[in-house]
């Protein structure tokens, strides 16, 4: 009989590590609060890149790397098994980034990543809506982008298909933890044992392990966003500057964001930022001028001290296991963190070197 795992979180992360460790064979029931894929995975922007890659450490782009080589056929898989498509669609990104154009042509050349510096008309050539296009930018033809409610939802499909109990409207308020072993967790409706508990709880994994030793330092980051219906085609790509950009979706809804705030479990929007963001993508692109704001929302990223997550089991309670803390780059590192967590649960051999993501490395 294969062990029992509980899988607290039903976001991207939650999800595919579910399902990886479903495609092992190992019986799997994930707890969710709320509803799957209604906290921060849906309300991200679905880029599957991390902004301004070469700030990063290389632990993030050695996951970023896993996932973007996984992604599409990810989703066609997942398109083709449930009939949810996630419309993953590489339309590349242009960023304005002008003093830090050599640095990251040097980190695209050592990871082996397509980037090109392009000149203004090139840049306005491949998006004719940017107002302003710099003398010189950076093009990354290759990189997509999917829309992550659409994911969300093809994952909830998926799992329920592959046998994957799903247990949603369920909060976890405690880990069972005895002898130094993890027995299970505990919920308004009892006790339930398990021989390996991962907790995926997006921003709310530190709050929920708070109470155990070296609890994880994750916090909640929140991200306002806008979303747009123009006719498909008015934006080409995706367009990043300083930390704004804008996300041109297949069937003409354009999303541009997003805010950075540190204002604890808050996710309510505000009308200060809503402005912030309508008076800029207006000014960058004067075509959005014509179409009204559909929504307008808020999520909670599960911020981590240096974005770095944590993929690890606890180092002094055995079968508790954390993957959490992707920050602002969830949903581009949530099939290598999957992966990654499953075959530490799985006691398999790791697929990329999990010391960066340790309990204690990732707490910096
Ligand atoms: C505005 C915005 C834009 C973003 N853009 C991008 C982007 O373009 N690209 C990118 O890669 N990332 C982006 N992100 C980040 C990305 O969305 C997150 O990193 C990612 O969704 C985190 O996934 P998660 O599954 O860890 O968290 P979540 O999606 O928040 O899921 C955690 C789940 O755990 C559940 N939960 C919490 N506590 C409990 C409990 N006690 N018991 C049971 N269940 C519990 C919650 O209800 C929730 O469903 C963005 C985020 C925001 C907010």
């Amino acid at each position: 009989m294969s062990n029992a795992i509980l899988v607290i979180g039903g976001g991207i992360i939650g999800m595919l590590t579910a399902r990886e460790l479903a495609l092992a064979g190992a019986r799997v029931t994930l707890i969710e609060r709320g509803e799957t894929g209604r906290e921060s995975s849906w309300a991200g922007g679905g880029i599957i890149s991390p902004l301004f890659p070469w700030r990063y450490l290389d632990s993030i782009t050695m996951l970023a790397s896993w996932s973007q080589a996984h992604y599409p056929q990810l989703c066609e898989q997942l398109a083709h098994d449930t009939g949810i498509d996630p419309e993953f669609t590489p339309n590349g990104m242009l960023m304005v980034a002008d003093d830090e154009i050599e640095t990251a042509l040097a980190w695209a050349d050592r990871h082996a990543r397509h980037m090109e510096a392009v000149d203004r008309n090139t840049f306005h050539t491949l998006e004719p809506a940017a107002a302003h296009p710099p003398m010189r930018g950076l093009w990354m033809p290759e990189v997509g982008q999917l829309r992550n409610p659409r994911l969300a939802q093809s994952l909830h499909a998926d799992l329920v298909q592959r046998g994957v109990e799903i247990r949603e409207r369920l909060p976890v308020t405690g880990i069972q933890v005895r002898n130094a072993l993890c027995r299970g967790i505990e919920t308004p409706q009892g006790i339930l044992e398990a021989d390996q508990v991962v907790v995926c709880a997006g921003a709310w994994s530190g709050k929920l392990l708070g109470d155990l030793t070296m609890a994880p330092a994750i916090r909640p980051v929140r991200g306002q966003m806008l979303l747009f219906k123009t006719p498909p085609g008015t934006i080409s790509r995706i367009v990043l500057e300083d930390q704004r950009y804008i996300i041109p979706r297949r069937d003409g809804h354009v999303l541009f964001g997003a805010s950075m705030e540190e204002v604890g479990f808050d996710k309510t929007p505000t009308a200060g930022m809503r402005e912030e963001l309508l008076a800029l993508v207006r000014e960058r692109f004067p075509v959005m001028r014509q179409y009204p704001l559909v929504k307008h929302w808020a999520g909670l990223r599960p911020g981590s001290p240096a974005g770095v997550p944590y993929i690890s089991q606890h180092p002094e309670i055995k079968g508790l296991f954390i993957n959490a803390g992707q920050f602002r780059n969830g949903v581009v590192l949530a099939p290598a963190s999957a992966r990654l967590a499953a075959d530490l649960l799985l006691g398999r051999a790791p697929v990329l070197d999990p010391t960066p993501y340790g309990w204690l490395t990732a707490r910096g």
